[in-house]
């Protein structure tokens, strides 16, 4: 097994990814920014290095402190967690030069799926359904940006092909918005992601956001893990996710599944991923691949019995994929809440001191945090603080276990978004499952 990894992360994942390399006896060195010195995990790892000022471009996002990181400390791989580098080529590539093994898919891999373009070539040619469209950038002609859109249909989506964190994407309903809208995309995607690559889809109405779970040796060896429903969201951005998804029946699951896992033998795809779909009218519409751990990742652990991040360090490790697809079994239900320091009502960030927190707990409840009394949220950051995820036996007892843990938790000095969950968990339409990506802000009627 590896010796010493570096986790080039912070917050909760840095947590969850130092939890399983103690389980498994590996050696841990955290890095981190002067804003946080004070996290959890840099308290608990073996090592610590502080590897610049609070700004990301200067720490978590910095390349060669992180890699100097790993070499002073004579670790031997790096895991990049969610988010900052985690799906940047150019890093996972300067690891691997370096002479670090890094925890996370090849390089190329990381490259093809960043670009949502060439993900969504790579997945016809592997049989993967797509949303209509997306199969070219769009050009400077007019004329063929005009014929293209009659072809797929309106309403159409304008995406950046470098977009993530639902930013980068524009709707619009007539022809008459076409031009405007992909010059306005650009710019934005010019100014956000320094690539003005932009691609259209047919713009789906009533979609919910489905996603496959996946991991994959290296060695042509890959397996699902069932799928995760992420359609309650605000502005493209996953608020609540649940799994399995509902009304989802084994046979979907089964059929979308396989077709994921056979794609990632195909590719010989290393590590933990995700297939995302939009799916409609019972059928699936691949939208992206996330070539990552994800944040809501613990659901799938919860259904599945399955440690994602142990599985990881294994495949890291070089270890063929010592589970079948015959291994995964689904039982019961997971919810996941994303508590973020913030105002439940206008949404802007709270950092500042948590002068007081009380987790809660009880049977299938579980709480990824790496907060604590007296810890202060810094503003540099994503507003994350915590994962509350319930499990259960079925829905109706993952939801009422839930319910406890939100009514439970106390987090005293900032303000957290845990009244909106709560106002979401009461709510019958939500109660009901299947909601589409529109609940939530038809919800808060914004
Ligand atoms: P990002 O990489 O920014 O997360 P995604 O491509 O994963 O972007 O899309 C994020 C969300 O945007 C989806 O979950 C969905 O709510 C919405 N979305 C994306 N593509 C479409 C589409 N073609 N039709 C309708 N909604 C879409």
């Amino acid at each position: 097994m590896l010796n010493k990894i570096v986790i080039a992360n912070r917050g909760e994942i840095a947590l969850r990814i130092l939890r399983a390399c103690k389980e498994l006896g590996i050696r841990t060195v955290a890095v981190h920014s002067t804003a946080d010195r004070d996290l959890m995990h840099v308290r608990l790892a073996d090592e610590s290095v502080c590897i610049g000022p609070p700004p990301p471009a200067q720490s978590y996002l910095s390349i060669p402190a992180i890699v100097s990181a790993a070499e002073i400390t004579d670790a031997e791989a790096i895991h990049p967690g969610y988010g900052f580098l985690a799906e940047n080529a150019d890093f996972a590539e300067q690891v691997e030069k370096s002479g670090f093994i890094f925890i996370g898919p090849r390089p190329n891999s990381i490259r093809q799926m960043g670009d949502k373009i060439s993900a969504i070539q790579a997945m016809k040619q592997l049989g993967i359904p797509c949303v209509p469209g997306g199969n070219d950038p769009i050009g400077m002609d007019e004329e063929e940006s005009i014929r293209q859109a009659r072809e797929i249909g309106y309403p159409i989506i304008i995406k950046a092909a470098g977009g993530g964190g639902g930013r980068g994407m524009r709707v619009f309903h007539t022809e008459s918005h076409l031009l405007n809208a992909i010059a306005m995309t650009r710019a934005e995607a010019k100014a956000a992601f320094n690539n003005d690559k932009v691609y259209m889809e047919k713009y789906l109405q009533t979609p919910r956001h489905i996603e496959i779970q996946v991991l994959g040796d290296g060695q042509g060896n890959a397996i699902h893990l069932g799928e995760r429903d992420c359609s309650t969201q605000r502005r493209h951005q996953k608020i609540i996710e649940e799994a399995p998804a509902p009304g989802i029946t084994p046979e979907q699951r089964q059929a979308i599944g396989e077709r994921c896992a056979q794609a990632c033998r195909d590719m010989k795809y290393r590590g933990a991923g995700t297939f995302e779909f939009l799916y409609e009218n019972k059928e699936f519409y691949f939208i992206e691949m996330n070539t990552r751990i994800q944040v809501e990742h613990p659901i799938t652990e919860m259904i599945t019995g399955i440690d994602l991040v142990k599985e990881q360090l294994r495949i890291a490790d070089g270890q063929k994929l010592d589970l079948n697809q015959s291994d995964i079994k689904i039982h019961g239900h997971a919810i996941e809440c994303r508590i973020n320091a913030e105002d439940p009502r206008t949404f802007t960030p709270s950092p500042g001191t948590i002068s007081h927190f009380h987790a809660p707990g009880g049977p299938g409840i579980r709480i990824d945090s790496h907060i604590y009394s007296s810890y202060k949220v810094p503003p540099y950051y994503d507003s994350l603080i915590a994962k509350i995820i319930a499990f259960g036996d079925n829905r109706e007892m993952a939801l009422a276990r839930m319910r406890n843990a939100l009514d439970e938790t106390v987090i005293e000095g900032i303000k957290t978004n845990i009244p909106l969950h709560q106002l979401i968990l009461r709510s019958s339409e939500f109660q009901r499952g299947s909601t589409n990506i529109h609940f939530l802000e038809q919800m808060l009627n914004i």
